[in-house]
């Protein structure tokens, strides 16, 4: 939002001259607009922090049951102990005290659109002005997955800690078999990422040991020649169109498609939707899967003055942080703009980046721009923007700490 926009939207609120401090709980009867953010991850903390960065004259409250968020990206690199938890999670403290924005631990247990309010699992019930939900994801149920033995680590925390302690009781010799679902997922290089980075730490603290990477895609997804040339360097038995159809947790059998596969540790990253509130709210209009959103606002096109933003929206876009962090921005400028009673900003851009570890010292990276399309309503990727490292290199793993310390802040700090 310009200075001007900015001006215009104080004025319509009748505060051009005096900026009113936070007051706290927001009720119907306040004047002052009160937007409510789901979910803590990279979108929602972001389109909290923007709101409040962009515009005094708006109250904001977050709603997210954990306090402390534990980034996915860079997790990889806890399972062979170049990161702790620790170094990769985040708290609220600073949006609450630097930008005033309410910061409330529960869980959103239903939304009523119609009286535009969300009920809390505690309890309480906060009226909105605007909606913006990121609840991230939710996985699938595959028959006999019990994730508290056969770990995901794809939300990131106690299911890493899992995996790595798994990973560190392997038998040298052993077999490290995992499973990656169909696209849509999140973080397409991510589980590619994975299997390299657990050969590599295998190769010298479990020799003799193998990975095995059963993907329900018919070829890898994303840096083909990257993944490739690594997993065959690595001696990766790579396997492509294999479905999972279940799981014998006890004995980490995956039944797929293409036989069963039994490993020593068993990583299954189950095919995933939009997070639960949005299948639950009649929001999941894309597949029954992901949100539909107008991506000039990313206003629903389900339901009005609801916003669905990061992994959970269905316009096409990566399902990455970087990516959510954007469109956590477009979506607070729209918001704030809608709130004055102007119209979006009509050529939204967005861009995804992501660095993946190959090593514990060499990453690869992959970055892309998307650009709103007049004629078909939608973001398309802008061909020439699409790049790609060449090689994985020890200047792009030190470069991926750069990135992530900027993400993190533009998000968190
Ligand atoms: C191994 C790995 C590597 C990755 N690497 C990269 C990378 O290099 N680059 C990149 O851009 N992305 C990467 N990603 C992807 C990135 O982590 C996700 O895309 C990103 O976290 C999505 O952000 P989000 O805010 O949509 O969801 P999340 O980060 O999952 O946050 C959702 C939040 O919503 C909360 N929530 C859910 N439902 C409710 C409810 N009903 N009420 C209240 N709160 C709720 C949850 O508690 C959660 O905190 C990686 C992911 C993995 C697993």
């Amino acid at each position: 939002m310009n200075n001007l926009n900015r001006r215009q939207f104080l004025k319509s609120l009748g505060l051009a001259s005096t900026v009113a401090a936070f007051p706290g709980i927001i009720t119907a009867a306040t004047t002052r607009p009160h937007i409510v953010v789901i979910g803590g991850g990279f979108a929602g903390a972001t389109a909290a922090k923007y709101l409040r960065h962009w515009s005094t004259a708006v109250d904001v409250t977050l709603v997210e049951p954990n306090a402390t968020y534990y980034s996915p990206i860079l997790s990889n690199l806890v399972l062979n102990n170049q990161r702790s938890l620790g170094q990769i999670s985040f708290n609220y403290n600073t949006l609450a005290q630097k930008y005033g924005i309410r910061v409330v631990n529960d869980w959103v247990d239903s939304i009523d659109a119609p009286n535009q309010s969300v009920q809390l699992r505690g309890g309480t019930t906060l009226n909105y002005d605007r909606l913006i939900i990121a609840p991230g994801i939710q996985f699938m149920d595959v028959p006999g997955l019990d994730s508290t033995k056969v770990p995901h680590a794809w939300q990131a925390g106690p299911q890493t800690t899992l995996l790595q302690q798994q990973l560190a009781a392997m038998p040298a010799g052993g077999t490290f078999v995992m499973t990656i679902p169909g696209t849509p997922y999140r973080c397409p290089p991510g589980p590619y990422e994975r299997a390299c980075v657990v050969a590599d730490w295998l190769r010298t603290n479990k020799p003799g040991s193998k990975v095995v990477v059963l993907d329900a895609n018919p070829a890898i997804v994303v840096e083909a020649a990257t993944f490739g040339n690594a997993f065959a360097s690595y001696g990766v038995q790579y396997v492509p169109n294999a479905t999972l159809q279940g799981v014998d947790s006890d004995q980490r059998i995956a039944h797929t498609s293409l036989g069963d596969f039994k490993g020593d540790v068993l990583n299954v990253i189950p095919p995933h939707s939009a997070g639960s509130i949005i299948l639950q709210s009649g929001l999941a209009n894309v597949g029954g899967r992901w949100a539909g959103v107008n991506p000039l606002s990313y206003e629903s096109t389900a339901v009005a003055n609801i916003h669905v933003i990061g992994d959970s929206q269905g316009t096409g876009q990566p399902k990455a942080g970087h990516i959510a962090n954007a469109e956590a921005k477009v979506c607070a400028d729209a918001v704030l703009r809608l709130l004055s009673g102007a119209q979006p900003y009509a050529a939204p851009v967005t861009n995804s980046a992501c660095y993946s570890p190959i090593s514990a010292s060499t990453a690869s990276w992959l970055t892309a721009v998307y650009a709103y399309d007049q004629v078909s309503g939608t973001m398309k990727l802008v061909p020439e923007s699409f790049g790609a490292a060449a090689t994985p290199t020890s200047n792009n793993y030190r470069r991926m700490f750069d990135w992530t310390a900027n993400l993190f802040n533009d998000t968190f700090a």
